[in-house]
């Protein structure tokens, strides 16, 4: 669902641009509103949240797709936790469709989908990897990387119950934004993937902002 968002840019007390292949990990707390804008189109952008008081709880994609009973993500989703609590709502989406079945690309799935000699290309898998290492403060663990959104991917789910990943249905200037109901840690890897068209094989910066 497309919906418009009502924030003004110029008003957004964060600004920070991503760089393909970095990573952004902050804390969002309860009542701010937090967009991913999509500079430059076609970009996959591989996101984790968890609570920032107890880091065991976290998104679940699970709990969130049966809550809505929708497999995509949009307008008016609410990002569940393995508790079953609202974590963020999505507020405002120009893009219409986000995907939280594919999972975040890792060297393994690269070698066995592509080829072998791309195991050492640079994944999401290694962004979070990266990030929890060089953000200890925030007390997110290896074994606390669960399922995540990949906002702006396009992965249709084919007749046969199979996943595709398609090109993007996103655009210069798309985003998606969100609040949080509570306080939450939020990593996002700003996907490398090569491999693919979700990224239309060329990975592009995105802005993240964020609104008191
Ligand atoms: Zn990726």
């Amino acid at each position: 669902m497309i919906k418009q968002s009502t924030l003004n840019p110029e008003q957004a007390s964060y600004r920070e641009t991503v760089l393909a292949g970095d990573y952004w990990m902050q804390k969002v707390s309860a009542g701010q509103t937090f967009r991913i804008l999509d500079l430059e189109g076609n970009q996959a952008a591989d996101t984790l949240f968890f609570n920032a008081d107890d880091t065991s709880e976290r998104y679940s994609a699970i709990d969130t797709i049966r809550e809505q009973q929708n497999a995509y993500l949009t307008a008016g989703s609410k990002l569940m936790s393995n508790l079953g609590r609202t974590m963020l709502e999505i507020t405002a989406d120009t893009c219409g469709r986000h995907d939280t079945l594919g999972g975040a690309c890792a060297t393994e799935s690269n070698a066995i989908r592509y080829s072998l000699e791309k195991k050492c290309m640079h994944a999401c898998r290694d962004s979070w990897m990266l990030a929890i290492a060089e953000n200890e403060h925030f007390g997110v663990s290896k074994r606390d990387i669960s399922h995540n959104i990949n906002f702006f991917m396009n992965v249709p789910i084919t007749e046969d119950g199979g996943l595709t990943f398609a090109d993007g249905i996103s655009g210069a200037g798309i985003y998606v934004e969100m609040k949080a109901e509570m306080d939450v840690i939020v990593l996002v890897s700003n996907c490398p993937q090569l491999n693919n068209p979700c990224n239309a094989y060329n990975p592009t910066p995105v802005e993240i902002l964020i609104w008191d």
